[in-house]
């Protein structure tokens, strides 16, 4: 039941290593400087963690659902509530 977060953490991962691969590939294209990198690098390193958090909290990944009926915490993919057994249809 874990593995749809760790899944999506890596998405994550993934999503910030290659936004500063972009960053760095296209600085060094177009001017090959330096300083330009150290100026682009975090602000789209921001954007790029921004997106994938974004992404996670859409996803519904980062906090488990909660039991409409008795408000305990379960799993997003429980078909019951283990606390009071209510169903989750
Ligand atoms: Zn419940």
């Amino acid at each position: 039941m874990v593995e749809g977060p760790s899944r999506l953490s890596a998405l994550a991962i993934a999503i910030v290593v290659a936004g500063i691969a972009l960053v760095v590939s296209i600085a060094f294209i177009a001017g090959g400087d330096v300083a330009t990198v150290l100026y682009v690098a975090p602000i789209v390193l921001l954007g790029t963690v921004v997106v994938s958090v974004a992404l996670k909290t859409r996803g519904g990944a980062v906090r488990p659902a909660e039991c409409w009926n008795c408000g305990g915490l379960v799993s997003p993919n429980a078909p019951s509530c283990k606390h009071c057994g209510a169903s989750f249809g």
